[in-house]
């Protein structure tokens, strides 16, 4: 992924262009964008008279053209520009050194074994309020993208193949109003939990942004019940939508109301700022994560036992001439993929043994701060991972911009923060390669560790042992 693994002998081999990832992120936009604009034209092209006997509802029915026009060039344009800012951010971690976390026949099974123990939140349930509340989120907002999708795909099919009428429409209507409540309860309990109960892992990494994403999500559930009560209500009030069981109740509320359709319009335009205000913000708020973290449990790595560090070159044979990391461009692309996939959740801070001690680390500082100096120093710059003081500056892309030789020395490498982890971050080694740079590159080490490195220099042991002074194997206790 990065430049270097492109390196081609030019003299024998034949010039092979491959697309780099961020190419294919605005690849991708543009060609959802395109889908949307497409779809919009098929509904001008080959307009169709809507039944009104049939058990379905009219897709834009209310909405006057001029909206449906405005839709249809602003949703597109915004996902174009989304994935260029999303695009920005990849590339960024094309910044890092190779990492072969290619999927094969030999690790697909596990891959995907890790990527649904990380979806279901398994490591989230461990603190069932949090994980249930994001599950409540994560899930209904992934099932009201489908059933949007699935509106939009039965919109632009010919009569004789769409399918949303009759028993399946109303069984659509069912689920997808169970999952905008479930949405709606999911950001109301983040919003009680952030800004009321404030655990202390939570409390101390608050942002404005949290606000935002949430109260975000929020709008797109409420206004939405609105925008289809009001529908309801405008076409009378038909005995299939009672499988709206939110928003025919609500309808009822409004059954006389002569502005039905005038109120329709008005919530239907906030609903679609809503979620234009959500594609808008995605690529640049900790939101992003909705992708990037599986990108990231999907990529987890078990090749080395628990603990080892990344072994080191021949160092007869290398031609590397700086070890361990000091630079963004010193970590791993997938080391770099982290720094974007972190949700800040704080779990990693809560079980450092380091950090509870009033030692200076903190592991989620660690990726932030990680990522402040990637997310300085990139071309063009992007977004820190999470706000930053106005006053803090980064003027290079050294990782001790940011991070004190402190924290890095004051971790046990105990591994708990990569263990709790929800999004399989890999924190420790991130910590271990940057003392390895102080420890090689630069000599910097607390002097407790001097006597053990020139005892494993001279003796091959920390504890300067000669051979026949040191246990055997089989006595040694296993770690
Ligand atoms: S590194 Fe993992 S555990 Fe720590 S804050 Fe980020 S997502 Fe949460
Ligand atoms: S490995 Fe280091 S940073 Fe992670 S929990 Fe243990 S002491 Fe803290």
């Amino acid at each position: 992924m990065s430049a270097s693994t492109e390196e081609v002998d030019t003299e024998s081999t034949p010039t092979r262009r491959r697309l780099r990832p961020s190419q294919l992120v605005i690849g991708v936009g543009i060609a959802i964008g395109l889908v949307t604009v497409l779809s919009g034209l098929a509904g001008l092209v080959f307009p169709h008279e809507f039944d009104e006997n049939l058990v379905t509802r009219e897709v834009f029915g209310g909405i006057p053209a001029p909206l449906k026009v405005a839709f249809y060039v602003v949703v597109p344009l915004v996902l174009v520009y989304g994935s260029v800012l999303f695009s920005q951010r990849v590339r960024n971690w094309e910044r890092g050194r190779p990492d072969n976390r290619s999927t094969n026949a030999s690790n697909v099974k596990r891959r995907a074994r890790d990527f649904r123990a990380g979806v279901y939140m398994k490591t989230l349930l461990r603190d069932p309020a949090a994980g249930i509340m994001h599950s409540l989120i994560y899930f209904s907002f992934l099932i009201l993208l489908a059933v949007t999708t699935i509106l939009e795909i039965n919109h632009q099919l010919p009569d004789g193949l769409k399918f949303l009428e009759g028993g399946v429409y109303q069984g659509y209507s069912f689920v997808a109003d169970i999952a905008g409540v479930a949405l709606i309860v999911g950001c109301v309990w983040a919003l009680v939990r952030r800004y009321v109960q404030r655990p202390y892992r939570i409390r101390i990494k608050t942002k404005p942004e949290h606000l935002a994403g949430i109260v975000v999500l929020l709008a797109l559930g409420v206004t939405g019940f609105f925008a289809e009560a009001f529908r309801i209500a405008d076409t009378g009030m038909p005995e299939f939508e009672r499988w709206s069981v939110v928003g025919y109740p609500l309808a009822m509320l409004f059954e006389n109301n002569a502005s039905a359709a005038t109120w329709q319009q008005v919530w239907w335009v906030i609903h679609v700022a809503a979620f234009v205000a959500f594609l808008a913000i995605l690529p640049i708020t900790m939101l992003r994560h909705m992708f990037t973290s599986p990108l990231n449990m999907w990529l987890r790595d078990r090749e080395r036992p628990k603990g080892a560090m990344k072994p080191m070159p021949n160092l007869m044979e290398t031609e590397l001439e700086s070890f361990g990391a000091s630079t963004i461009e010193d970590f791993t692309w997938k080391q770099l993929l982290d720094l974007d996939a972190c949700t800040m959740c704080g779990r990693c801070t809560s079980v450092c043994p380091a950090h509870a001690t009033g030692k200076p680390l903190d592991p989620r500082e660690i990726v932030l701060k990680s990522g402040e100096v990637m997310a300085a120093t990139g071309d063009p710059k992007v977004s820190p991972p999470l706000s930053i003081d106005g006053d803090i500056t980064i003027s290079a892309n050294s990782l001790f911009e940011r991070i004190s030789t402190e924290e890095v020395w004051a971790c046990t490498t105990c591994k708990a923060c990569d263990e709790i982890c929800p999004v399989n971050i890999e924190i420790m080694d991130k910590i271990l390669d940057m003392r390895r740079y102080l420890s090689l590159m630069e000599s910097d080490f607390p002097t407790e560790l001097g006597n053990a490195y020139r005892a494993m220099e001279n003796q091959g042991n920390p504890w300067a042992k000669e051979g026949d002074e040191m246990e055997p194997e089989e006595n040694r206790p296993r770690i």
